[in-house]
């Protein structure tokens, strides 16, 4: 090992790092979704790779197949297939706009401003981050961005009270006027997570698909940041987003458990229409990465994880909305179990608190998207409620140095 690397060590949701220790409010890059030391899962891992590192995907598709049936009690009810060849959050997200294309013959892709769907080039050219593609060639015919259901800043002038959901019913607009009619897919986070954390209003999701049933488009939940526990349930489209009722769910990030990279698609079951050699890659569905995936829905199961993130999920942001009475810098803290997030004034008094959380055992990330004010607070799903006490003390001392 490089010796640089052997100076950070992690257990639980601490990070150590040149002998200083910090709570990871950031889970990783939001994948160390069961902290950095699962016993069951690290030791699973070992054993795979004692016994080999890697097997094509002709090899393991049975593997894959069992999986998926351990998912199947966290799955809305009309989901039946699977498509675990990524290893990516960005290439699942292409998966699935092959799928909807192909299943529809046609080409549109719709999104929201402020979404993330990814860092390749299609991924890039259909997410709504202006900032990220300003240096590139960015083509992605038929990409049509919506606004985002962002209640602060609403697109539309309109408060939520009085709005009628402008940003879900003018989904019609948007495909008389600025598509090629030929629509094949909406893609949507949940809660946009590089967005600003932004948790839609009530009965969004059912307004957009409504809007969507009546187009005839099929709707993609990206739950790279959403899944796999993150809003205290398994997937956001079977908790509190179930209204979206999505024909495709994408995961990746925290689907690995400790880090290990992992993604896929699933799907109702006439959308299973990938052939092998459509979608492919050297790495997709190999033997460690589908054990992670495994091992982590069983950890989830064994260990109440989706109970301990509804346990913990409230208190931390009754903390955070404490912080909020006594704070004038910060304001909205929001989110949904562990996906949480506040704003400080403007990016530039985020770029000053992170190095100042840092300093007081905090390792905390901000969004740059949107206005950059927010700072998201999503430490691993096994936190307990004495450290969730323990971040929230740090949290308190690092915004009094910052407010000096
Ligand atoms: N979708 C969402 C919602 C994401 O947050 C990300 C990564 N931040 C991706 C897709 C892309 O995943 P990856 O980085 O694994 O390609």
């Amino acid at each position: 090992m490089s010796s640089h690397l052997a100076e950070y060590t992690g257990e639980g949701i601490y990070l150590t790092a040149h002998d200083e220790q910090y709570i990871d409010c950031a889970s990783g890059t939001f994948n160390v979704s069961l902290g950095y030391s699962a016993k069951e899962v690290v030791d699973a891992l070992h054993r795979q790779l004692d016994r080999l590192a890697h097997l094509t995907s002709d090899h393991t598709r049975e593997a894959a197949a069992r999986i998926f049936e351990s998912m199947r009690e966290y799955l809305p009810p009309h989901i039946g297939a699977f498509w675990f060849r990524d290893i990516t959050g960005s290439t699942a997200n292409e998966a699935a706009i092959r799928i909807a294309q192909k299943a529809t013959g046609n080409t549109d892709v719709f999104s929201l401003f402020l979404s993330h769907h990814g860092q390749s080039v299609a991924t890039t050219g259909v997410s709504g981050n202006a900032f990220r593609q300003r240096s590139f060639t960015l083509p992605f015919p038929g990409s049509v961005k919506i606004p985002a259901p962002d209640c602060a800043n609403c697109f539309f002038g309109q408060t939520p009270d009085r709005c009628g959901l402008l940003c879900a019913t003018r989904v019609a607009d948007f495909a008389e006027f600025a598509s090629s009619g030929r629509i094949a897919a909406l893609i949507i986070e949940p809660v946009l997570g590089n967005g600003g954390n932004l948790v839609p209003p009530d009965g969004y999701f059912r307004e957009l698909r409504r809007v969507c049933d009546d187009l005839g488009i099929l709707i993609i939940a990206d739950e790279v940041q959403t899944g796999f526990g993150r809003t205290g349930a398994m997937f956001a489209s079977s908790g509190f987003a179930r209204e979206l009722r999505p024909d495709i769910i994408t995961f990746g990030k925290g689907a690995g458990g400790v880090g290990i990279p992992v993604a896929g698609v699933l799907m109702r079951p006439e959308l299973d229409v990938l052939e092998p050699w459509e979608h492919s890659s050297t790495a997709g569905a190999n033997p460690l990465s589908l054990t992670a995936l495994e091992e982590t829905i069983r950890y989830i199961r064994e260990h109440h994880v989706l109970d301990n993130v509804a346990a913990v999920g409230q208190p931390l942001l009754d903390g955070l909305r404490a912080l909020e009475r006594d704070h004038v810098t910060v304001s909205n803290p929001r989110g949904v179990g562990l996906m949480l997030a506040f704003d400080l004034p403007d990016a530039e008094a985020v770029a000053r608190f992170l190095p100042i959380a840092k300093r007081h055992g905090l390792i905390m990330r901000g969004s740059r998207y949107g206005f950059g004010r927010a700072v998201k607070v999503r430490p691993p799903l096994i936190i307990t409620p004495a450290q969730v006490d323990d971040l929230l003390e740090r949290l308190r001392a690092a915004l009094r140095t910052f407010e000096e």
